[in-house]
C-alpha cells in the first residue's frame, strides 16, 4: 500500500500482483516499464518470476528491481543471476526508492535504444552482406562477427589467426595480402584489400577494410568490416567482358583488338626480328547471303567464319569482329613471308562451304594487311592502312592486298577530291577528249573513244582513274554519266552533220550500269541530240557485266535493238570466259593494253590475242587493240588479225578541233 501511494504520488501508474505467477501473467498482459518484486512470495518466488520475465522480455531489457532483506547476500546474488537489474533492501528507505526507480527507468530506456540499434545494425549488415572483424597484431589473433561464416562461406574457426587466414587465401593473392598485413603492422594502420578465399569447393571474393583503434587498448588493434563481393565482381567482370566482346561470335571487338595490338607493339619494339601483321577482312557481298537465307542463317555464317578465323589464335594471334561482316586478325611472327603465308592459309578457310539447314553457302572475302614495322608503328595507323588495303583489294577484284605507304595520305586527298567533285558539274569543270581509232584494213580513222577530263581549279587536270571511283562512291556517277552521254552524242551529231561519220565510243561505269534509268538516259540523250544510234558505241567492262549477267544480257539486247553498238572494254583482264562472250550481245571486243605492251616479246600474249581474234572472227565481231604506241606493236597486232587499233601511235586523246584536223589529212603511220 505504501509503495503504491508513494509511487502514485510521483506520477507512476502502478499495477499490482499478489504473487510471482500473477506477476508474470500481468507482465505479459501489461508490458510495464519497470518491475518491483519481493524475493519471498507465495506460489512462485521472486527468482523464478524474474527468470520467466527475462525470457518473455529477451529483447527489451525492462528493468527489474528486487526487494530483499539486507542480510541476505545469497538472495541478492541469485536475483542478479536470474536477470535482475537492481535490488533494494528492507526496511525500505522511501526517498531512495523513488530515486532508484527513476534511475532504473532511465537505464531501461537507454538499454532498449542500444539493443534496438544493435538489432537494426545486425539487419543492415546482414542485408549488405557486411561483417565485422578484429585483429590483434600482438598475437595475430582474429575475431569475426556473428554471421561471418555465412558471409565468408567457410568456418571462422579455421580463420582464427592471420597465418590460417593466409592459408585459406588463393595462392595467387596470398603474397599481396601478407605484404598488406605486414605494412599495417608498421604503417599508419589502414587496410583495404581484396582477395579470393577458398571456401570449400568454391571461391569467394572478399573485401577487407580496417583501421587501427584510437584509444587505450584499442590502439594496438585493428577493427573493420568485411564484405563478400563475389557477385558484384562477377557482374562487373561480365560487363567488362561484354564491353569488349561481340555477343554473336564471342570474338573480341575493335576496342579489345586495339588494346591487344597496342600490347603486341610494346612487346615487339624490343625485338629487332619481330614482325606484326594486321589484317582487315570483309566478306564479299555478305548482305546477299543475309537477304537470301534470312538473318538467322546469316548469323550462323558469321559464327562459323569466326570459328574458322580463330585458328589464328593457335599461333598466338588475335581475332576480332570489327564490323557487321568485317573481321580483323593480328599475327605475330619473325618474318614477313611467314606471317603473310599464315594469313593466306587462314583466309582460305573462309571459302570452304558452310552448311546452313539443308543447303550449303559459299563465302568469299577480300582482305588487306599492314605490317609492323614496315607500314607503321601505331595502332590506328596500322588498322586504317589494313582497311584501306582491303578496300583496294575489293576494287581491284583481288582477294588480298598489302598496304601502300601513301595510304593515309590518299584518304585526305580523296576527301578533297570528293568535296571539289560535288561542285564540278555546275562549275563546268568537265570536258571530253576524243582518241582516234584506225581501221587496219583501210588505214582510215573510223571511230573515236570519248574520254572524260576534269580540270580541278587548283590541281589542274585530274585523271579519270582517280575521280571516277569517287563519283561512284558519292553517288554522282549517274549525273556526270548523263552529262557525258549528252555531250558525246552532241559531238557525234555535229560530226554526222559535217559528213564525217565517226563512230563515238562512250564509257559506262559499273555503278552507272546498275542505274535502273540507264536505258532511258541513253535513249533520251541520243534522241535529244538527233544523232543516229548506230554511231554510238557503248563500252562496258567485263567485270561489270559479270556482276549480274542476266540483267546485263537483257539491257544490252534492248540497247542493240534500238541500234546502239556495244563494245566490251579492257577485255582479257577480268573474269571473261568464252562462254560468257557467246552469251552477250556484242559488236566489238577491245583488247586490253596489258596484252599489247608485251606483244613483241611475249609469245603467251600473242597466243591470247590470236585466240581472241579467232573467236571474234567466228562471231562476226570487230576487235580494237588498245594502247598501241609503236609501229612494231602495230605490225604484230595486225598480223594477229586485229581489225582496229587505238593508241598514241595514231593519236592521243584530243579536243574535237584537233581531231577534225587529224582526220582531214590522216595518213596511216608508216
Ligand atoms: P579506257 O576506257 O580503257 O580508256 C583507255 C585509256 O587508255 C585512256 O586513259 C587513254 O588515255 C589510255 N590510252 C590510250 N592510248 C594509250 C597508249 O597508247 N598508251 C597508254 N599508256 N595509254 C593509252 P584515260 O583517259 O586516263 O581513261 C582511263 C579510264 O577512265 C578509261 O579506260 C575508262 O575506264 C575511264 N573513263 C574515261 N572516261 C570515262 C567516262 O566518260 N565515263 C566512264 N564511266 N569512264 C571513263
Ligand atoms: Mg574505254
Ligand atoms: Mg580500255
Amino acid at each position: 500500500m505504501l509503495l503504491r501511494s508513494i509511487l502514485g504520488r510521483h506520477g507512476y501508474e502502478v499495477i499490482e500482483a499478489v504473487d510471482g505467477a500473477a506477476g508474470v501473467a500481468s507482465f505479459k498482459l501489461n508490458k510495464p516499464a519497470l518491475v518491483l518484486m519481493d524475493v519471498m512470495m507465495p506460489v512462485m518466488d521472486g527468482h523464478e518470476a524474474c527468470r520467466r520475465i527475462r525470457t518473455l522480455d529477451a529483447d527489451e531489457g525492462t528493468p527489474i528491481i528486487m526487494l530483499t532483506g539486507a542480510e541476505d547476500i545469497d538472495a541478492i546474488e541469485t536475483a542478479f543471476s536470474a536477470g535482475a537489474t537492481d535490488f533494494i533492501t528492507k526496511p525500505i528507505n522511501w526517498p531512495l526508492l523513488t530515486q532508484r526507480v527513476r534511475y532504473a527507468l532511465r537505464g531501461g530506456v537507454l538499454a532498449r535504444e542500444v539493443r534496438q540499434n544493435r538489432l537494426r545494425q545486425a539487419a543492415a549488415t546482414r542485408i549488405a552482406r557486411f561483417g565485422f572483424w578484429e585483429w590483434n597484431p600482438a598475437d595475430d589473433s582474429l575475431i569475426w562477427s556473428d554471421h561471418a561464416e555465412e558471409l565468408l562461406g567457410t568456418s571462422t574457426s579455421k580463420l582464427a589467426a592471420i597465418p590460417s587466414l593466409l592459408e585459406a587465401i588463393l595462392p595467387a593473392d596470398r603474397d599481396r595480402c601478407r605484404n598488406n598485413f605486414n605494412a599495417v603492422r608498421v604503417g599508419d594502420g589502414r587496410l583495404d584489400i581484396e582477395f579470393r578465399l577458398l571456401a570449400g569447393t568454391s571461391e569467394q571474393i572478399i573485401r577487407l577494410i580496417g583501421e587501427r583503434g584510437v584509444e587505450g587498448n584499442d590502439s594496438t588493434r585493428l577493427f573493420g568490416a568485411f564484405q563478400n563481393i563475389t557477385d558484384t565482381r562477377r557482374a562487373e567482370a561480365l560487363v567488362d567482358y561484354l564491353a569488349v566482346h561481340d555477343e554473336l561470335t564471342s570474338l573480341g571487338n575493335r576496342r579489345l583488338f586495339s588494346s591487344e595490338l597496342a600490347n603486341a607493339l610494346d612487346e615487339t619494339r624490343n625485338n629487332p626480328q619481330g614482325v606484326l601483321l594486321v589484317a582487315w577482312i570483309d566478306l564479299t557481298r555478305f548482305h546477299r547471303h543475309n537477304d537470301a537465307l534470312g538473318e538467322a542463317a546469316g548469323n550462323i555464317l558469321l559464327t562459323k567464319v569466326a570459328q574458322r578465323l580463330k585458328i589464328a589464335e593457335a599461333s598466338g594471334g588475335n581475332v576480332a569482329r570489327v564490323g557487321g561482316d568485317e573481321f580483323a586478325i593480328l599475327l605475330r611472327g619473325s618474318g614477313e613471308e611467314d606471317v603473310v603465308h599464315r594469313l593466306s592459309q587462314i583466309l582460305e578457310t573462309i571459302e570452304y562451304p558452310i552448311p546452313v539447314g539443308d543447303q550449303e553457302a559459299f563465302l568469299s572475302s577480300s582482305a588487306g594487311f599492314a605490317l609492323y614495322p614496315e607500314h607503321g608503328n601505331e595502332v590506328d595507323q596500322l588498322l586504317n592502312l589494313a582497311q584501306e588495303a582491303q578496300r583496294a583489294a575489293r576494287q581491284q577484284g583481288k582477294q588480298l592486298a598489302q598496304a601502300t605507304p601513301q595510304g593515309s595520305g590518299r584518304v585526305q586527298a580523296e576527301l578533297d577530291i570528293e568535296r571539289a567533285l560535288r561542285r564540278a558539274l555546275e562549275n563546268d569543270e568537265f570536258h571530253l577528249v576524243y582518241q582516234p581509232q584506225m581501221d587496219l584494213r583501210t588505214g582510215r580513222i573510223v571511230g573515236v573513244e570519248s574520254l572524260l577530263r576534269w580540270r580541278h581549279p587548283e590541281r589542274g587536270l585530274v585523271s579519270p582513274v582517280e575521280f571516277i571511283p569517287v563519283l561512284e562512291e558519292i553517288g554522282l556517277i549517274s549525273a556526270v554519266g548523263f552529262w557525258v552521254l549528252t555531250e558525246a552524242c552532241r559531238q557525234a551529231r555535229t560530226w554526222e552533220e559535217a559528213g564525217l561519220d565517226l563512230r563515238v565510243g562512250i564509257n559506262l561505269s559499273a555503278r552507272q550500269f546498275l542505274d535502273p534509268m540507264l536505258f532511258q538516259s541513253i535513249v533520251g540523250a541520243c534522241r535529244g541530240t538527233g544523232v543516229s544510234a548506230h554511231l554510238i558505241e557503248l563500252e562496258i567492262t567485263e567485270s561489270l557485266a559479270m556482276q549480274d549477267p542476266e540483267h546485263a544480257t537483257q539491257l544490252l539486247a534492248r540497247l542493240r535493238e534500238v541500234g546502239f553498238k556495244i563494245a566490251i572494254d579492257d577485255f582479257g583482264i577480268g573474269y571473261s570466259s568464252l562462254e560468257y562472250l557467246l552469251r552477250f550481245p556484242l559488236d566489238t571486243i577491245k583488247i586490253d593494253r596489258t596484252f599489247v605492251s608485251n606483244i613483241t616479246d611475249s609469245r603467251a600474249d600473242r597466243a591470247i590475242v590470236r585466240a581472241i581474234t579467232a573467236i571474234a572472227q567466228t562471231l562476226g565481231l570487230s576487235t580494237i587493240a588498245e594502247g598501241i604506241e609503236t609501229l612494231r606493236q602495230c605490225d604484230f597486232i595486225e598480223a594477229l588479225g586485229v581489225t582496229e587499233i587505238q593508241g598514241y601511235l595514231t593519236g592521243k586523246p584530243m579536243s574535237p578541233d584537233q581531231l577534225e584536223l587529224l582526220v582531214s589529212d590522216f595518213r596511216r603511220p608508216a
